[in-house]
């Protein structure tokens, strides 16, 4: 029987739509450093928005073209995740924290005919220019020394000039198949050359949904969401999309993401949720111990990104009231995959076993465990296995470049369709999942996994230790074994001994790591993860001070 429903395409352009009129008065609000925040109204972005497709029409952007947006969490970014998917052009954002070349490699793989980009970081893209011969046009939004530009090939505009001088009649947003690419992202590669993730109309709109339910972030009408997850990465992890629907205010950090003006921005425009790695979040708690603040609207403070220290929430909750909530996901799904909120009706010490979880897949997202024969696991909370997923917001392919058919490298997708992740761990019988590593940082020591992640969350749970990281190196008798790279706190007396004494009442003495290093930061990755791949490089070549303990 064939259903009698109306299949209506599921679009960014309805998104924009919804947004800008039924919730007209909510509000992007950017954060300027010095002065007044800088607020537009949701009526406000759809306005600019319709002045905006008309502009980039006019300097040619057509269906399928992909625009390049080098900017940070501001209004004029949210109007272009907004505007250029609904024309049926392409948003590629791109990250501002990767290196130069890596940067114009994925300008050129993605062929961008348009970049707009932030006047503050005119000095990264402009010596780029005469490597990206795709590039016919650069927008300039905010302020920014234009001089650097003079001379390159593309024409120059700059936002607000584009936007005044454009019609403000109504734009013919083109019926779009929901089906169709809507924004690209490249993941951080940190092997081989960057993988573009090319989302849909629907993914997104369908992802955007599942933020809002109450079982993930819950945004609603009246709340104030700040997202300090960049815009660049993985959509700022669908927060735009999901507010424009719900009708909740964001927050926008522009380029102040550093702790001292977060904690400032909270105190003064009391958002409700916010969201970002736990980079952030240490950082964060670090400044409002030193300097308390009210911070008491935030009914949510979701992190993800990579593991949650268990100490990071717990200082949190005990020292400034404020709730960590865990989320997992990648680029490459969309980011949604889970959200730790604990079963209903138990109380603080019952839910934290819970809560210290990677949490629950939503309804549209399926997951399995494989193991190491390629057989599929059962979800009895320990057999320890690669996560696979498969979803209507998972990615099937990486995009093959301006010409290029997509790819399905076998390491990332299984034959029968379902994304690998990398990423290993348990599932128990009611969904919860555990992650104990990526499946490259395991440290395989005689026979037995030691999860590096496990080791993290004991250190950084002692009092006088700052940040730890820890990574497999090569073992002659082993195979492998851990390797603890520790920075201490300001003030720190504790040695190697008293940190492996610690760890020797938390887990199994086998597991203790021999090798130890102090350093004065974890090298970190361009969207604020530990970077293991840069210490073992530091470990092989011999540029840390590594003591042996027997
Ligand atoms: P990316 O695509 O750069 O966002 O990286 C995705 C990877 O980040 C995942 O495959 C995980 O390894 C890691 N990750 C994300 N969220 C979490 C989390 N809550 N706990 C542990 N690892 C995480």
């Amino acid at each position: 029987m064939q259903s009698t429903m109306q299949d209506v395409p599921l679009t960014v352009t309805r998104i924009l739509a919804h947004g800008s009129t039924v919730h007209a008065n909510a509000h992007v609000t950017t954060w300027t450093g010095e002065g007044a925040p800088r607020r537009r109204s949701f009526a406000e972005v759809g306005a600019r928005a319709t002045r905006l497709a008309h502009a980039l029409r006019a300097l040619g952007v057509r269906e399928g073209d992909p625009v390049g947006t080098l900017m940070w969490n501001n209004a004029d970014h949210v109007e272009a995740y907004l505007t250029v998917p609904s024309m049926g052009a392409v948003l590629h954002t791109l990250n501002l924290r990767l290196p130069p070349e890596q940067l114009a490699w994925i300008v050129r793989h993605a062929a961008d005919r348009v970049v707009i980009v932030n006047g503050s970081l005119l000095p990264l893209l402009a010596p780029l220019l005469p490597h990206l011969d795709c590039v016919e046009h650069v927008v300039v939004s905010g302020p920014g020394d234009l001089s650097a530009l003079e001379g390159c090939r593309p024409q120059v505009h700059a936002y607000d000039e584009l936007i005044a001088g454009s019609p403000a009649e109504s734009y013919d947003w083109p019926e779009l198949d929901e089906r169709q690419a809507a924004a690209l992202c490249y993941t951080s590669g940190t092997t081989g050359d960057p993988k573009g993730v090319v989302y849909s109309h629907r993914s997104i709109y369908l992802h955007a949904m599942e933020v809002n339910a109450a079982a993930s972030f819950g945004l609603k009408p009246g709340e104030t969401c700040l997202p300090v997850v960049p815009m660049f990465h993985v959509n700022a992890w669908g927060l735009p999309h999901a507010a424009f629907m719900a009708g909740t205010s964001l927050l926008m950090p522009d380029r102040f993401l550093q702790p001292a003006p977060l904690a400032e921005m909270i105190e003064s425009e009391r958002p409700t949720v916010t969201a970002g790695v736990p980079t952030i979040w240490q950082g964060l708690l670090a400044e409002l111990d030193a300097k308390p603040r009210d911070v008491s609207s935030l009914r949510t403070v979701v992190s993800g990104g990579s593991a949650c220290p268990p100490s990071l929430m717990k200082a949190f909750e005990e020292r400034h009231g404020l709730t960590l909530v865990q989320a997992w996901g990648m680029t490459e799904t969309s980011p949604l995959g889970t959200v730790a909120h604990p079963p209903p009706g138990l109380g603080a010490e019952e839910a934290w076993p819970y809560r210290i979880t990677q949490g629950r897949m939503p309804v549209s997202v399926e997951a399995r465990l494989i193991g190491p024969g390629g057989e599929t696991l059962p979800w009895d909370g320990r057999s320890a296995g690669e996560l696979e997923v498969r979803g209507p917001w998972i990615a099937g392919a990486y995009h093959g470049g301006a010409d290029g058919e997509p790819q399905r490298p076998e390491d990332k997708f299984s034959e029968d369709g379902w994304l690998r992740t990398g990423d290993v761990g348990t599932i128990t019988a009611d969904g919860f999942l555990t992650l104990t590593d990526r499946a490259k940082d395991v440290i395989k020591s005689g026979g037995e996994w030691i999860s590096s992640v496990e080791l993290e969350n004991h250190l950084m749970a002692h009092p006088q230790v700052a940040e730890a990281a820890v990574v497999a190196v090569p073992d002659e008798k082993w195979g492998e074994r851990p390797l603890a790279a520790v920075v201490l706190k300001d003030g720190s007396s504790v040695g190697y001994e008293g940190l492996r004494a610690f760890l020797s009442e938390r887990i199994a003495r086998w597991q203790l790591p021999e090798r130890w290093a102090l350093v004065p930061a974890v090298p970190k990755t361009s969207v604020g993860k530990f970077d293991k791949k840069v210490l073992r490089r530091q470990y092989a070549d011999g540029e840390l001070v590594v003591t042996t303990l027997g």
